[in-house]
């Protein structure tokens, strides 16, 4: 648990804000070297008010900061690091489909809000596409995403379930890949078949972050970069240098939450995953993705790749369960890469990063609300565009209208056994298994 104070050394390094990067650097992506910055804001060294303090400035903490100053209210972002230095500025840019768990999953979880929930989670991908054009955010966003699989078994599932979503739910963007077309489109003789999502897409997710933070200052935010909350208490958020007085409270900071919140801890795990860059492709480019659409595999721990606007290859995937990244990233990376594309075996690879993002134990996000302070967190791999309405459901609920924020916060949202010591050897000893079914193809 963080204390008001200066953090001492190990609990700096044991704290996942702190662990894995420079401190007040974007990590070494191609998305930092491409990206427009943003000028540094100022560390929180004052004692403010506000209506609302929002704590992270990913894509939760910098909608709900645009979609409250737009109705009005008076909105501080105190962030520890920079605007999009976590998960939101470093991710595989893929905004996805549906919840993170199928139709069929919610169907026989939450029988009387699937329909709901798949409203919910169209209306995200609406709002990333609606942010991106209203505030004019030069954030690269292409249509499809294809999901490729290693079985017959896994594509006759894939197409049920594109059956299904046509049939129950009006969606008609889905269309069924077998072995030749998948071939045609990903240029790889690992997978027999799948679908391909034209509904679904991709786009460059620190510009998207960047673009966010930039509409939110001109409707009036102030932003704190360089400023780790050590405390929250009710309405009450102090930093080692000030602190912020508001009527709500928002904790937009997923896998770096560490202990500023213990029922949100409790229910929210962090974990590390990983993307490496290759040199730019040129005409090879055309071999790998024949279109320019995202792609995603069938394993537990999932490949996803596309093409850069330059053409390279950014590939995330492979396995590690430490706190720690890894010191080879690159290597970690390249070996899941080099499995789907053997042809790629002599291209360089130019940048390699991690990031935190947070797993809860359905994979289903954790939205809460005690008291003054709101939480939404634990989207298991598909934030892009569930954050980004996130941080709009929580606007819409301060503002007065929670019917989409109490969808999401009805769902049963378990403890992780074993408490904060033990997740992190629990979760290792899962993933191990998992990616050894993996590995064994059962
Ligand atoms: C490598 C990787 C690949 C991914 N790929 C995809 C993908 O392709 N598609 C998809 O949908 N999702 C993907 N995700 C998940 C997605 O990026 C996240 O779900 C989403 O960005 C979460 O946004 P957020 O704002 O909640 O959290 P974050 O973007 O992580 O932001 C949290 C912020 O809170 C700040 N913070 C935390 N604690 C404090 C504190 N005490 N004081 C002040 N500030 C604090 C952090 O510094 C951080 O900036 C991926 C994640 C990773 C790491």
């Amino acid at each position: 648990m963080l204390v008001p104070g200066k953090p001492p050394g190990h609990t700096r390094r044991m704290n996942l804000l702190f662990a894995n990067d420079t401190p007040g650097a974007y990590p070494p992506s191609w998305y930092a070297e491409t990206a427009q910055p943003l000028p540094e804001s100022p560390p929180l060294r004052e004692n403010l008010r506000a209506d609302i303090c929002i704590v992270g400035a990913g894509y939760t903490g910098l909608s709900a900061a645009l979609h409250l100053a737009q109705a009005g209210f008076d909105v501080a972002v105190v962030e520890a690091q920079r605007v999009g230095f976590g998960a939101s500025g470093r991710n595989g840019g893929q905004v996805g489909t549906g919840q993170r768990q199928g139709q069929d999953w919610l169907e026989r979880h939450a029988p009387a809000d699937a329909r709901a929930l798949w409203d919910i989670a169209e209306a995200a991908k609406a709002t990333v596409q609606e942010l991106i054009t209203t505030h004019g955010i030069d954030a690269s966003y292409r249509p499809g995403i294809a999901y490729a699989e290693r079985s017959a078994a896994g594509v006759a599932k894939a197409h049920s379930a594109a059956a299904h979503l046509a049939r129950e739910y009006g969606y008609d963007q889905i269309e069924p890949l077998d072995r030749a077309a998948m071939r045609g489109l990903i240029g790889s003789d690992m997978f027999v078949g799948g679908v391909i999502d034209r509904g679904a897409g991709h786009l460059h997710p620190l510009q998207f972050a960047l673009g966010l933070a930039r509409a939110a200052q001109k409707a009036g935010v102030r932003f704190y970069e360089n400023s780790p909350v050590t405390r929250v208490e009710n309405a009450h958020v102090l930093t080692e240098q000030g602190s912020v007085r508001c009527d709500h409270v928002i904790l937009a900071c997923n896998g770096y939450l560490g202990g500023l919140n213990a029922p949100v801890a409790a229910r929210v795990m962090p974990i590390n995953n990983f993307i490496i860059a290759t040199e730019p492709l040129g005409a090879r480019a055309k071999t790998v993705l024949t279109q320019d659409i995202a792609a995603a595999d069938d394993r537990f721990v999932v490949n996803y790749w596309r093409l850069s606007g330059d053409n390279r290859l950014l590939f995330g995937g492979g396995e590690s369960y430490g706190y720690r990244f890894p010191n080879d990233i690159a290597a970690v990376v390249r070996k899941p890469m080099l499995q789907i594309y053997p042809q790629l075996k002599d291209v360089t690879i130019t940048h390699a990063w991690g990031g935190t993002l947070a797993i809860t134990m359905n994979r289903m996000p954790h939205f809460s609300r005690n008291g003054t302070i709101y939480n939404a967190s634990g989207y298991s791999g598909h934030g892009v565009a569930m954050a980004t309405q996130a941080g709009k459901m929580i606007a819409n609920a301060i503002a007065g209208d929670a019917t989409q924020f109490d969808t999401m916060a009805r769902l049963p949202n378990p403890r992780f056994p074993g408490g904060p010591a033990l997740r992190a050897p629990l979760l290792a000893l899962a993933m191990t298994w998992y990616s050894l079914r993996d590995r064994i193809g059962f």
